[in-house]
Protein backbone atom coordinates (compact mmCIF):
# COMPACT_ATOMS: atom_id res chain seq x y z
CA UNK A 1 0.00 0.00 0.00
CA UNK A 2 1.58 3.44 -1.25
CA UNK A 3 1.50 6.05 1.66
CA UNK A 4 -1.54 8.14 0.62
CA UNK A 5 -3.62 5.49 -0.26
CA UNK A 6 -7.04 6.17 0.84
CA UNK A 7 -6.58 9.93 0.85
CA UNK A 8 -8.06 12.75 -1.31
CA UNK A 9 -6.40 15.72 -2.55
CA UNK A 10 -7.11 18.90 -4.44
CA UNK A 11 -4.27 20.84 -6.64
CA UNK A 12 -5.07 24.39 -7.83
CA UNK A 13 -3.32 25.14 -10.91
CA UNK A 14 -2.47 21.14 -11.33
CA UNK A 15 -2.55 21.27 -14.61
CA UNK A 16 0.75 22.51 -15.98
CA UNK A 17 4.11 23.83 -14.07
CA UNK A 18 4.91 23.20 -10.53
CA UNK A 19 1.06 21.64 -9.92
CA UNK A 20 1.41 19.30 -12.29
CA UNK A 21 4.81 17.96 -11.00
CA UNK A 22 2.95 17.55 -7.42
CA UNK A 23 -0.67 16.23 -8.73
CA UNK A 24 1.75 13.40 -10.52
CA UNK A 25 3.58 12.61 -7.33
CA UNK A 26 0.67 12.69 -4.72
CA UNK A 27 -1.09 10.18 -6.98
CA UNK A 28 2.20 8.32 -7.79
CA UNK A 29 1.65 8.11 -3.59
CA UNK A 30 -1.91 6.67 -4.21
CA UNK A 31 -3.93 9.87 -3.64
CA UNK A 32 -6.87 10.34 -5.93
CA UNK A 33 -6.18 13.94 -6.97
CA UNK A 34 -8.72 16.76 -8.14
CA UNK A 35 -6.83 18.69 -10.69
CA UNK A 36 -7.90 22.07 -11.04
CA UNK A 37 -7.49 24.37 -13.82
CA UNK A 38 -8.56 27.46 -14.94
CA UNK A 39 -8.83 28.07 -18.71
CA UNK A 40 -6.83 25.36 -20.47
CA UNK A 41 -8.72 22.34 -19.96
CA UNK A 42 -6.48 20.40 -22.50
CA UNK A 43 -3.46 20.54 -19.87
CA UNK A 44 -5.90 19.54 -17.30
CA UNK A 45 -6.77 16.28 -19.04
CA UNK A 46 -3.56 15.39 -20.50
CA UNK A 47 -2.29 15.74 -16.14
CA UNK A 48 -5.24 13.32 -15.54
CA UNK A 49 -4.55 10.92 -18.49
CA UNK A 50 -0.56 10.49 -17.87
CA UNK A 51 -1.72 9.71 -13.66
CA UNK A 52 -4.13 7.20 -15.06
CA UNK A 53 -1.53 5.66 -17.59
CA UNK A 54 1.02 5.27 -14.65
CA UNK A 55 -1.57 3.57 -12.68
CA UNK A 56 -2.90 6.51 -10.45
CA UNK A 57 -6.20 8.18 -10.04
CA UNK A 58 -7.33 11.96 -10.93
CA UNK A 59 -10.01 13.85 -12.48
CA UNK A 60 -10.26 17.18 -13.55
CA UNK A 61 -12.00 20.23 -12.16
CA UNK A 62 -12.38 23.34 -14.02
CA UNK A 63 -12.69 26.41 -12.10
CA UNK A 64 -11.56 29.87 -12.95
CA UNK A 65 -10.12 31.58 -9.91
CA UNK A 66 -10.15 35.48 -9.06
CA UNK A 67 -13.62 36.15 -10.01
CA UNK A 68 -16.84 36.55 -7.42
CA UNK A 69 -18.22 33.19 -5.97
CA UNK A 70 -14.71 31.09 -7.43
CA UNK A 71 -14.25 28.87 -4.01
CA UNK A 72 -17.86 27.93 -4.42
CA UNK A 73 -17.65 27.27 -8.41
CA UNK A 74 -14.09 24.90 -7.83
CA UNK A 75 -15.96 22.82 -4.68
CA UNK A 76 -18.85 22.49 -6.81
CA UNK A 77 -16.61 20.64 -9.84
CA UNK A 78 -14.54 19.07 -7.02
CA UNK A 79 -17.45 17.36 -5.36
CA UNK A 80 -18.74 16.30 -9.09
CA UNK A 81 -15.67 15.13 -9.62
CA UNK A 82 -15.39 12.74 -6.42
CA UNK A 83 -18.93 11.89 -7.45
CA UNK A 84 -17.86 10.40 -11.08
CA UNK A 85 -15.14 8.49 -9.18
CA UNK A 86 -17.47 7.18 -6.93
CA UNK A 87 -15.03 8.25 -4.04
CA UNK A 88 -16.22 8.71 -0.19
CA UNK A 89 -16.90 12.56 -0.35
CA UNK A 90 -14.05 14.80 1.69
CA UNK A 91 -10.69 15.96 0.91
CA UNK A 92 -6.97 15.14 2.99
CA UNK A 93 -5.11 17.30 1.33
CA UNK A 94 -5.58 20.92 -0.17
CA UNK A 95 -2.71 22.49 -2.38
CA UNK A 96 -3.40 25.86 -2.78
CA UNK A 97 -0.56 26.87 -6.18
CA UNK A 98 -2.56 28.04 -8.49
CA UNK A 99 -1.09 31.89 -8.79
CA UNK A 100 -0.56 34.78 -11.28
CA UNK A 101 2.77 36.97 -11.54
CA UNK A 102 4.37 39.64 -13.30
CA UNK A 103 3.07 42.36 -11.15
CA UNK A 104 5.88 45.34 -12.25
CA UNK A 105 8.21 47.74 -10.26
CA UNK A 106 6.54 50.10 -7.78
CA UNK A 107 6.07 53.00 -10.68
CA UNK A 108 4.24 50.53 -13.63
CA UNK A 109 1.55 48.82 -10.88
CA UNK A 110 -2.15 49.35 -12.23
CA UNK A 111 -4.66 49.19 -9.33
CA UNK A 112 -6.49 46.81 -11.34
CA UNK A 113 -3.60 43.97 -11.73
CA UNK A 114 -3.29 45.04 -7.96
CA UNK A 115 -6.50 43.38 -7.71
CA UNK A 116 -6.68 40.58 -9.66
CA UNK A 117 -3.33 39.39 -7.90
CA UNK A 118 -4.65 39.68 -4.56
CA UNK A 119 -7.82 37.92 -6.37
CA UNK A 120 -6.15 34.79 -7.21
CA UNK A 121 -3.07 34.76 -5.15
CA UNK A 122 -4.50 35.20 -1.75
CA UNK A 123 -8.30 35.85 -1.59
CA UNK A 124 -8.77 32.58 -3.53
CA UNK A 125 -6.82 30.56 -1.26
CA UNK A 126 -7.76 31.98 1.78
CA UNK A 127 -11.84 31.22 0.87
CA UNK A 128 -10.97 27.64 -0.83
CA UNK A 129 -9.76 26.92 3.03
CA UNK A 130 -12.76 28.70 4.55
CA UNK A 131 -15.12 26.57 2.39
CA UNK A 132 -12.63 23.19 2.30
CA UNK A 133 -13.02 23.27 6.25
CA UNK A 134 -16.05 21.22 6.12
CA UNK A 135 -14.83 18.50 3.40
CA UNK A 136 -11.21 18.41 4.90
CA UNK A 137 -11.16 15.54 7.18
CA UNK A 138 -9.36 15.98 10.66
CA UNK A 139 -5.66 15.11 10.18
CA UNK A 140 -5.67 16.97 7.26
CA UNK A 141 -3.04 18.93 5.50
CA UNK A 142 -3.09 22.65 3.98
CA UNK A 143 0.14 23.02 1.89
CA UNK A 144 0.06 27.04 0.38
CA UNK A 145 2.79 27.51 -2.62
CA UNK A 146 4.96 30.95 -2.01
CA UNK A 147 7.86 31.85 -3.13
CA UNK A 148 11.72 33.29 -2.58
CA UNK A 149 10.42 36.56 -2.95
CA UNK A 150 8.87 36.83 0.09
CA UNK A 151 12.57 36.94 2.06
CA UNK A 152 14.65 38.26 -1.06
CA UNK A 153 13.75 41.46 -2.65
CA UNK A 154 12.78 41.27 -5.88
CA UNK A 155 12.10 44.93 -6.99
CA UNK A 156 10.25 43.88 -10.14
CA UNK A 157 7.76 41.80 -8.51
CA UNK A 158 6.24 44.33 -5.72
CA UNK A 159 2.45 43.19 -5.60
CA UNK A 160 3.35 39.47 -6.35
CA UNK A 161 5.83 39.64 -3.75
CA UNK A 162 2.81 41.22 -1.36
CA UNK A 163 0.52 38.42 -2.34
CA UNK A 164 2.87 35.99 -0.84
CA UNK A 165 3.87 37.54 2.16
CA UNK A 166 0.01 37.64 2.67
CA UNK A 167 -0.19 33.53 2.19
CA UNK A 168 2.80 32.96 4.57
CA UNK A 169 0.83 35.13 7.06
CA UNK A 170 -2.36 33.02 6.46
CA UNK A 171 -0.15 29.71 6.59
CA UNK A 172 1.03 31.13 9.81
CA UNK A 173 -2.19 32.39 11.37
CA UNK A 174 -4.10 29.14 10.09
CA UNK A 175 -1.54 26.68 11.78
CA UNK A 176 -2.73 27.82 15.01
CA UNK A 177 -6.64 27.75 14.20
CA UNK A 178 -6.44 24.48 13.02
CA UNK A 179 -4.12 22.46 14.98
CA UNK A 180 -7.43 21.33 17.29
CA UNK A 181 -8.37 19.36 14.50
CA UNK A 182 -5.17 17.79 13.99
CA UNK A 183 -4.66 19.59 10.83
CA UNK A 184 -1.25 21.01 9.60
CA UNK A 185 -1.03 24.23 7.69
CA UNK A 186 2.07 24.87 5.60
CA UNK A 187 4.37 26.52 2.78
CA UNK A 188 6.76 25.78 0.23
CA UNK A 189 8.93 28.88 -0.92
CA UNK A 190 10.17 27.57 -4.53
CA UNK A 191 13.15 29.96 -6.28
CA UNK A 192 12.92 30.06 -9.94
CA UNK A 193 11.36 26.73 -11.45
CA UNK A 194 11.10 26.03 -15.08
CA UNK A 195 7.54 26.57 -15.45
CA UNK A 196 5.57 28.56 -18.11
CA UNK A 197 5.62 31.21 -15.23
CA UNK A 198 9.42 31.43 -16.04
CA UNK A 199 10.58 30.46 -19.62
CA UNK A 200 8.11 32.09 -21.25
CA UNK A 201 9.63 35.52 -20.63
CA UNK A 202 13.08 33.76 -21.04
CA UNK A 203 13.92 32.57 -24.26
CA UNK A 204 17.68 33.28 -24.64
CA UNK A 205 20.52 30.90 -23.19
CA UNK A 206 21.96 34.04 -21.17
CA UNK A 207 18.19 34.71 -20.02
CA UNK A 208 17.86 31.14 -18.41
CA UNK A 209 21.86 30.97 -17.25
CA UNK A 210 20.89 34.42 -15.58
CA UNK A 211 17.85 32.30 -13.68
CA UNK A 212 20.22 29.35 -13.14
CA UNK A 213 22.81 31.79 -10.89
CA UNK A 214 20.46 32.06 -8.45
CA UNK A 215 20.68 28.42 -7.20
CA UNK A 216 24.08 27.65 -5.55
CA UNK A 217 23.76 24.40 -8.01
CA UNK A 218 23.59 26.71 -10.77
CA UNK A 219 20.66 24.94 -12.46
CA UNK A 220 16.92 26.36 -13.05
CA UNK A 221 14.65 24.33 -10.55
CA UNK A 222 12.22 21.16 -11.84
CA UNK A 223 8.56 20.75 -10.64
CA UNK A 224 9.89 17.68 -9.31
CA UNK A 225 11.82 19.59 -6.95
CA UNK A 226 9.29 21.05 -4.97
CA UNK A 227 6.60 18.09 -5.38
CA UNK A 228 9.05 15.89 -3.16
CA UNK A 229 8.60 18.23 -0.66
CA UNK A 230 5.15 18.75 -0.82
CA UNK A 231 4.59 15.18 -0.55
CA UNK A 232 6.42 15.03 2.42
CA UNK A 233 4.19 17.82 3.96
CA UNK A 234 0.98 16.07 2.88
CA UNK A 235 2.28 12.66 4.64
CA UNK A 236 2.38 11.36 7.52
CA UNK A 237 5.86 12.02 8.27
CA UNK A 238 5.36 15.64 8.45
CA UNK A 239 2.70 15.42 11.33
CA UNK A 240 4.85 17.43 14.41
CA UNK A 241 5.49 20.47 11.49
CA UNK A 242 2.83 23.47 11.57
CA UNK A 243 2.99 26.77 10.40
CA UNK A 244 6.14 26.93 8.47
CA UNK A 245 7.45 28.13 5.14
CA UNK A 246 10.14 25.35 3.67
CA UNK A 247 12.38 27.39 1.20
CA UNK A 248 12.77 24.86 -1.62
CA UNK A 249 14.84 27.15 -3.73
CA UNK A 250 18.31 25.01 -4.28
CA UNK A 251 19.77 27.44 -1.92
CA UNK A 252 18.90 30.87 -3.53
CA UNK A 253 20.28 34.33 -1.63
CA UNK A 254 22.17 32.02 0.20
P1 LIG B 1 2.23 28.19 -14.23
O1 LIG B 1 1.96 29.54 -14.79
O2 LIG B 1 3.15 27.28 -14.99
O3 LIG B 1 0.85 27.41 -13.99
C1 LIG B 1 -0.17 28.08 -13.30
C2 LIG B 1 -1.29 27.13 -12.96
O4 LIG B 1 -2.26 27.86 -12.20
C3 LIG B 1 -2.03 26.60 -14.18
O5 LIG B 1 -2.54 25.33 -13.89
C4 LIG B 1 -3.16 27.60 -14.35
O6 LIG B 1 -4.30 27.03 -15.00
C5 LIG B 1 -3.49 27.93 -12.90
N1 LIG B 1 -4.04 29.27 -12.79
C6 LIG B 1 -3.38 30.44 -12.89
N2 LIG B 1 -4.23 31.47 -12.76
C7 LIG B 1 -5.47 30.93 -12.57
C8 LIG B 1 -6.75 31.48 -12.38
N3 LIG B 1 -6.97 32.81 -12.35
N4 LIG B 1 -7.79 30.64 -12.24
C9 LIG B 1 -7.59 29.32 -12.25
N5 LIG B 1 -6.39 28.73 -12.45
C10 LIG B 1 -5.34 29.53 -12.60
O7 LIG B 1 2.77 28.44 -12.76
P2 LIG B 1 3.96 27.73 -11.96
O8 LIG B 1 3.81 26.28 -12.03
O9 LIG B 1 5.23 28.35 -12.35
O10 LIG B 1 3.66 28.24 -10.47
C11 LIG B 1 2.93 27.47 -9.54
C12 LIG B 1 3.06 28.12 -8.19
O11 LIG B 1 4.43 28.23 -7.82
C13 LIG B 1 2.50 29.54 -8.11
O12 LIG B 1 1.92 29.73 -6.84
C14 LIG B 1 3.74 30.40 -8.23
O13 LIG B 1 3.55 31.67 -7.66
C15 LIG B 1 4.73 29.57 -7.46
N6 LIG B 1 6.11 29.83 -7.77
C16 LIG B 1 6.59 29.61 -9.03
C17 LIG B 1 7.92 29.83 -9.29
C18 LIG B 1 8.50 29.56 -10.63
O14 LIG B 1 9.69 29.86 -10.79
N7 LIG B 1 7.78 29.02 -11.59
C19 LIG B 1 8.84 30.34 -8.26
C20 LIG B 1 8.23 30.53 -6.97
C21 LIG B 1 6.92 30.28 -6.75
P3 LIG B 1 -4.72 27.50 -16.51
O15 LIG B 1 -3.54 27.20 -17.37
O16 LIG B 1 -5.91 26.68 -16.84
O17 LIG B 1 -5.00 28.97 -16.37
Amino acid sequence: MRILTGKTALVTGGSRGIGRGIAERLARDGALVGVHYGSGEAAALETVAAIRANGGRAFPVGCELGVPGDAGTLYGAFDAGMRDEDAEPGLDILVNNAAVSGSGRVDDIAPDNFDRLMAVNVKAPLFLVQQGLKRLRDGGRIINVSSVVVKHAFPESVTYAMTKGALETMTLTLAKGLGARGITVNAVAPGFVATDMNMRRRQTAEARSALAAHSVFNRVGRPADIADVVAFLASDDSRWITGQCIDVSGGTGL
